[in-house]
């Protein structure tokens, strides 16, 4: 087993995880079967308790763990299942070694951060990595170990101390140590300056550990220069320098990672001997979504109906569904964030611009989102975003919260039901229409939902959600949810044309919900977004995309199988499209990859 770690330098939230995930992404594309570990060195046992607004979204693995959402980067890049203790916390590794003292195992010795703290670490780490991911029950070749934060962070001390004593462990041919730096360029000089980059290695190498990668985060291309002078005052050689600037997408990074050499030198450096031969379309793939990403010519418009729209980390996983799903039917996703509130009569006395705007943005949109979400605030805004979306035949897709919005929204404008809430809301509500699961309401908060991984049956072949699933009887998705659709009504729903065509196995949790008469409006009760793959759309984010953008339709009628419009063809496009494309292809090369959306390419953590 060969194991690379990832630090980070000067500050966090500059894209060290996807850096991370990207030289997994190059090594996986070499041949090499790789897993990942990411560590926070938060007190936390989870991230289930986490509010969205200090550290984004939780993301959820099939085995109902709750974890950061780093976790969800490198599934989705090296298309892997990880496992729940493929995230450690400072808490998971204290609560190991406290019970461990508790059952006598340390023998009457004093349990201290070094070595028991530290041995527990290097343990962990050990038998993690060696947990298959890729659904072959074949060990993994080599671990990336990312560690949150920065190098010098209080907390990150117990894990930087574990991994100086873990390279003389395992080797130096089996570890080596990638340092993520940034390289600020400030306005007043125009200057890239390397000074925290030297300082933050001179603070790694000072706790025992020397990089072999220096990564250098910078929004421009950086100067050979100060590849030079980064090499020459870090003690590394000029190759071991690389320059990562900010990108038009994510999936340039692994690309512009190999241009600099990354597989040779890892190859090399781990004396690392892949199982096949370097495949021929190496790295292909990737280059070909990087470019079809560039080469986008329409757009389309989705809003996203929410809760936490200060913070784009809280929904990191939906606007990667939607962004695969829009990439997959060949449009440039436009996506606008409402926050639900403003959508409410209240703002409209309290701050009627806010009022307008909030329904401008509703009213047009291509397809309009509600998702996942917890507490009372906001939820009517959201049902009135439903009421637009089913009123006016809008593609409205409902995650979880978004599914549970929807049957309120029906049961009181198709139902007659005025008062319809979820008990979440209103707990004594005379019209319980989402109600809470009995054996999931323990009074305690953390982990105990109904979590990860559940099947669901399809109940009827007349449904569109199965054959966007590929006309399978089931499907496994990923849950989160405390309250469920209320069983005892559905046939009240079902009557007014409101089907749950997909249902738990005991028939009893309503999964997924399709309204009759309506072009595309879909609810589901889990979170199909957490299995969404740059390369493999989740299927109702996929079908919602194609009904935001006009395609449902001819999909449907040429038998759901993929069109050639699902990929850039110019027969997809008119003379006009096409003259406006060449054009923007010449700006584009002129402009250098350089120009772009600096949040692609970010983190969390700032
Ligand atoms: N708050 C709702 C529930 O617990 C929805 C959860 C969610 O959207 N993830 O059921």
């Amino acid at each position: 087993m060969k194991y690379i770690l990832v630090t980070g330098g000067v500050i966090s939230g500059i894209g060290k995880g996807v850096i991370a995930s990207s030289l997994g992404t190059i090594l996986k594309s070499s041949g090499v079967r790789v897993t990942s570990i990411k560590i926070d060195p938060y007190i936390n046992i989870d991230a289930g308790t986490f509010s969205p607004y200090e550290h984004g979204e939780v993301f959820v693995l099939n085995d109902g763990g709750e974890v950061d959402l780093d976790l969800g980067n490198y599934e989705r890049f090296l298309d892997i299942t990880l496992h729940r203790d493929n995230n450690i916390t400072t808490g998971k590794i204290y609560q190991h070694v406290i019970n461990k003292e508790r059952r006598g195992d340390y023998l009457g010795k004093t349990v201290q951060v070094v070595p028991h703290i530290t041995d527990a670490i290097q343990e962990w780490v050990e038998r993690v990595a060696r947990v298959p991911v890729d659904g072959d029950n074949k060990t993994p070749d080599v671990c990336i170990i990312e560690l949150g934060g920065t190098i010098g962070d209080i907390e990150g001390m117990p894990f930087v101390e574990a991994f100086r004593q873990f390279q003389f462990r395992v080797k130096r041919d089996n570890f080596c140590c990638v340092h993520v730096s940034l390289v600020p360029q400030p306005k007043a000089t125009g200057e890239q300056k390397t000074k925290p980059t030297q300082s933050s290695i001179r603070e790694l190498r000072g706790l025992g550990l020397s990089p072999d990668l220096i990564v250098c985060r910078s929004s421009k291309p950086i100067d050979v220069s100060i590849k030079e002078k980064v090499s020459l005052f870090c003690h590394v050689e000029p190759q071991q320098v690389l320059s990562i600037h900010d990108l038009s997408s994510i999936y340039r990074v692994p690309i512009l990672m190999e241009e600099q050499g990354v597989s040779k030198y890892m190859m090399e450096r781990l004396k690392l001997h892949p199982h096949m031969t370097r495949p021929k379309r190496f790295m292909q793939s990737w280059k070909e979504l990087a470019d079809r990403y560039d080469r986008l010519l329409r757009e389309v418009t989705i809003v996203l109906v929410g809760k936490y729209t200060k913070l784009e980390d809280a929904y990191a996983s939906v606007i990667k569904a939607l962004q695969h799903s829009a990439l997959a039917v060949s449009h440039r996703l436009n996506l606008k964030y409402i926050e639900a509130a403003d959508l409410e009569m209240e703002t409209l006395s309290e701050d009627p611009c806010k009022y307008h705007e909030a329904w401008h943005q509703l009213v047009s949109a291509d397809g309009i989102l509600v998702p996942g979400g917890f507490g009372v605030r906001g939820t009517e805004g959201k049902v009135l975003a439903v009421n637009w979306a089913r009123s006016k035949k809008v593609p409205f897709l409902g995650i979880c919260l978004g599914l549970q919005c929807a049957v309120i929204e029906f049961a009181r404008n198709e139902l007659g039901m005025a008062d319809a809430n979820s008990t979440e809301n209103v707990p004594d509500t005379k019209n319980p229409v989402v109600i809470d699961m009995p054996e999931h309401n323990t009074g305690q908060m953390g982990g105990t939902m109904r979590l990860g991984l559940r099947k669901t049956l399809f109940k009827t072949d007349a449904s569109l959600m199965k054959r966007l699933y590929g006309n399978v009887d089931h499907v496994e998705e990923r849950h989160r949810h405390r309250y469920e659709v209320n069983p005892a009504l559905v046939e009240q729903f079902e009557d007014k044309g409101m089907k749950f065509v997909g249902r738990s196995e005991d028939g009893e949790r309503m999964e997924i919900m399709e309204l009759q008469g309506h072009p595309f409006f879909v609810g589901v009760q889990y979170h199909p977004e957490y299995i969404s793959r740059p390369m493999k759309p989740s299927p109702p984010y996929f079908g919602f995309l194609l009904a935001s953008c006009g395609k449902l339709q001819g999909f449907v009628n040429r038998g759901f199988r993929k069109s050639p419009h699902m990929s850039y063809s110019e027969s997809d496009c008119s003379d006009e499209e096409l003259t406006k494309f060449v054009e923007k292809v010449k700006i584009d090369k002129d402009k250098s990859m350089a120009v772009g959306a600096t949040h692609e390419i970010k983190g969390k953590n700032d």
